[in-house]
């Protein structure tokens, strides 16, 4: 599991990230809001905590422009103890749970174990997969943006189906090939190239907003918001 913990108290941030690292978790750390909110968009974490009173700019309009980006990545926010109102604020923006500071280690592992078992598939109802303006039948390979449809291939509706699932979060192309031809294969990477170009046409043809997104060196990502985090960095 691959953590982001937002914390401008340095001393603290790296007090927790030690306990956090002997726990078996990967974690990096932004001490502003600024970092926080890039390195979030990554899109490549498990689970976010995010403390609210930040440098430059705050955890909640931090988790607020995430979620705008359609990063669905689990956020735990710290607050001031008893303030209320970041509590109700935070979860009104998306936050999936918050932690009153100071706080021990111990609950903040309790925290995260209960949230990586809460692994959602919110995105499910009645086998259809629904992500952004988009709805997929992985049964029938259908794909339908609005009054528009257009029947997948195979490959496409696996492929798509793997991105879906993964929320926005980066899949490799080594997750591709694994999903797309098995493990026992010899497929090439640049197979995976011509299948992610076929659906974004697919995804073009039914006019979506969704589009893949490609991470250099890591892998591709499904991407949901209409504006562009994608001009801004390049990809
Ligand atoms: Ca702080």
């Amino acid at each position: 599991m691959r953590l982001l913990l937002v914390e401008d108290e340095k001393y603290m941030a790296e007090a927790v990230a030690q306990v956090l690292k002997k726990n078996n978790y990967t974690v990096d750390l932004a001490y502003n809001g600024e970092d926080g909110l890039d390195c979030g968009l990554s899109g490549i974490y498990d689970i976010i905590i995010l403390d609210i009173m930040l440098p430059k700019m705050d955890g909640i309009s931090v988790l607020k422009e995430l979620r705008e980006n359609g990063i669905a990545t689990p956020v735990i926010l710290l607050t001031a103890r008893g303030a209320i109102e970041d509590k109700v604020n935070g979860l009104d923006s998306g936050a999936d749970d918050y932690l009153a500071k100071p706080f021990h280690t111990d609950e903040l592992l309790a925290r995260l174990r209960a949230l990586g078992r809460r692994k959602t598939e919110p995105l499910i109802n009645d086998g259809i997969l629904k992500v952004g303006d988009i709805e997929f039948n992985p049964h029938t390979f259908q794909l339908k943006c609005g009054s528009y449809e257009t029947t997948l291939t195979l490959k496409e509706s696996q492929l798509l189906e793997l991105l879906i699932k993964r929320n926005g979060m980066i899949v490799s192309k080594e997750n591709i090939i694994e999903k797309l031809w098995g493990y026992d294969t010899d497929a090439e990477e640049n197979r995976v190239e011509i299948h992610v170009s076929l659906l974004r046409k697919k995804l073009a043809s039914v006019d979506s907003r969704v589009c893949i997104r490609t991470v250099r060196g890591a892998g591709y990502a499904l991407k949901t918001a209409k504006e562009s985090y994608k001009a801004e960095k390049g990809y």
